[in-house]
């Protein structure tokens, strides 16, 4: 099977609100695995729906302790405030000192249709919220100021024109290491 393609910024589905998922099935637990597959390979640790183009609330990660998926996740509580340095697949080769809540409680459901509960800090915290952006139509960029914003732009226009755009849907790609 064809391996999905990671969308890159200037793709409209990066900046659409996902859907929740309706139906938890085999399609999506296989469509899960390929998303996996595709994560490991860019190398990432989290991947979501939205960026291999299917606007819906879910996403597979991977925090050191095996292959996981949330499915319709809610963050219902964060408290604190940590910058790190972020970057992110769909803004290839970039980076940013980002401003977030130090420790979440987020929640959701698995493949199986079991409820997730998971109270986390620090990086692992930062992972499910950079997740949670993509399935709200929000990326890194939107954090940035203007001056950032328009320098990043810059850059982001010069890499994609250097790697191409040669898909008959005209859907942005770039093939990652
Ligand atoms: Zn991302």
């Amino acid at each position: 099977m064809e391996s999905l393609s990671i969308r890159v910024f200037g793709d409209p589905v990066l900046k659409r609100v996902a859907e929740d998922v309706q139906d938890i099935d085999g399609s999506l637990a296989s469509l899960c695995g390929r998303m996996l597959e595709a994560m490991y390979q860019a190398p990432g640790i989290g991947l979501a729906a939205p960026q291999v183009g299917v606007s819906k609330r879910f996403f597979v990660y991977d925090y050191g302790d095996g292959p996981k998926v949330l499915i319709n996740p809610e963050i219902v509580e964060s408290d604190g405030e940590w910058e790190f340095d972020e970057g992110c697949l769909s803004v290839p080769g970039l980076s940013w000192n980002i401003v977030r809540p130090k420790r979440i409680h987020i929640v959701g459901y698995g493949l199986e249709g079991e409820e997730i509960s998971i109270e986390a800090d620090e990086l692992e915290s930062r992972l499910y919220q950079h997740e949670m952006d993509h399935l709200n139509g929000k990326l890194l960029l939107d954090y940035l100021d203007d001056d950032q914003k328009r320098e990043a732009k810059k850059i982001l226009r010069q890499m994609i024109m250097s790697h191409g755009n040669d898909d008959p849907d005209g859907t942005q790609r770039i093939k990652f290491p």
